[in-house]
């Protein structure tokens, strides 16, 4: 979508510092990370938010979260662990509109119970 923030980085039309990319999947740096690992995992093909996302290309959960699991894998976030966190419309908090899903790490997490 030419609107699209996420997509205009995945044109490199806006910089981004990538952490992962493979054929579908992109994942990069969070600009304003709020924890010492914050990354942003998004497929290339440009959906909404994750009701959209079931709708029109539920196979694209798969290909993100396969993606997650290889780069937590080797980047050594999976043994002390980490969150994934996805926000939709304005009560979720999405200022983004495109879908993506927050990786965060490097640190113990506050919320949810901890
Ligand atoms: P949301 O609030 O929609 O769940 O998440 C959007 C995220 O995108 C926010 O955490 C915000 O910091 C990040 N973000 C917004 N603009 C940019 C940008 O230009 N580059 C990068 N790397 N992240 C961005
Ligand atoms: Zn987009």
């Amino acid at each position: 979508m030419s609107d699209c923030l996420f997509c205009k980085i995945l044109k490199a039309e806006i910089p981004s510092e990538k952490v992962y990319e493979n054929d579908v999947v992109y994942g990069f740096k969070d600009i304003q990370p709020l924890a010492k690992e914050h990354y942003l995992f998004i497929h290339k093909s440009h959906t909404k938010n994750i009701n959209d996302l079931a709708t029109q290309a539920p196979h694209q959960l798969t290909d993100v979260f396969t993606a997650i699991s290889d780069f937590t894998r080797t980047n050594n976030l999976e043994e002390d662990g980490f969150r994934v966190v996805t926000n939709v419309n304005s009560n979720g908090g999405q200022t983004v509109f495109h879908t993506h899903f927050h990786v965060l790490g490097g640190e113990a997490l506050k919320g949810f119970g901890a």
